[in-house]
């Protein structure tokens, strides 16, 4: 008798675990569902408001681009696009840039931040170049980060620029606008976590441009101290809407 009852408990509660074990697949699904709903609804808006997205660096190869990502950290490309015409006429490859000495080079670059680190990190990007890559520009994470002056951001950005690849870049801009729309969680705090999240949702194809989206979406409406909501195309979707609305009045 005590033995049934015992075993009675335990069926009942087998039965009640079963139950809430459903209820949590139900309730993650649904969550995992609303997500790529918004995913796919971010995509398609922006396909539509900005079917052309690129980046606003000028550059006519890989290594000029490599060039100017490396000089775009910390800095508008604004500012980047002032001074790479004079710099890259001078020394305009990998074999040029070798030769020079960061001290040549900081009189070209001293209008942006971090001229110093930046013009060391430019003459050793191009003297790898050479010794390891036959002066091109590669087209792999490790070997990018290998490069002085590259790092996981930098990397992305010419994957995914010049090999077209579902590279994400975790700028600023992205970081923020990801989660002011609510595309990452907040326990996303890290650049890397907030690229491992978008590249889980969003299809390989559409990365590349998903990148710019961001980026342009960041500095033109969803601005860091006034995004202009009531204007975003986005807002119908949007997590912090209107709640950013109210701070930026
Ligand atoms: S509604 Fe506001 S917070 Fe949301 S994406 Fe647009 S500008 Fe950013």
């Amino acid at each position: 008798m005590f033995i049934l009852f015992i075993q009675g408990r335990n069926y009942d509660f087998y039965l009640a675990r079963q139950k809430d074990l459903r209820i949590f697949a139900e309730v993650l699904s649904l969550y995992h569902m609303k997500k790529q709903e918004l995913y796919d609804k971010i995509v398609s808006i922006f396909e539509e408001k900005m079917p052309v997205a690129e980046t606003e660096l000028h550059y006519n190869n890989p290594f000029e681009l490599l060039v100017a990502v490396i000089l775009s950290a910390q800095c508008t490309d604004k500012r980047v696009n002032m001074i790479t015409p004079a710099l890259l006429h001078d020394y305009p490859t990998a074999e040029a840039m070798a030769l020079a000495t960061p001290e040549v080079i900081y009189e070209y670059i001293k209008s942006v931040s971090y001229p110093n680190n930046k013009s060391k990190h430019l003459v050793g990007m191009a003297q790898k170049l050479i010794k390891d890559f036959g002066g091109e520009v590669p087209g792999t994470m490790e070997e990018l980060t290998s490069l002085p002056g590259v790092g996981r951001k930098t990397a992305n950005v010419i994957m995914s620029v010049v090999f077209s690849k579902a590279a994400m870049a975790v700028d600023t801009h992205v970081f923020r606008v990801s989660h002011r729309i609510g595309l990452v969680p907040q326990r996303c705090t890290t650049p890397y976590s907030v690229e491992m999240e978008l590249t889980k949702h969003l299809p390989d194809e559409v990365i590349p441009k998903a990148h710019h989206w961001l980026i342009l979406h960041g500095r033109y409406v969803c601005t860091a101290q006034r995004p202009k909501c009531k204007d975003c195309y986005l807002k119908e979707v949007c997590k912090s809407f209107p709640k950013e609305s109210l701070i930026s009045k």
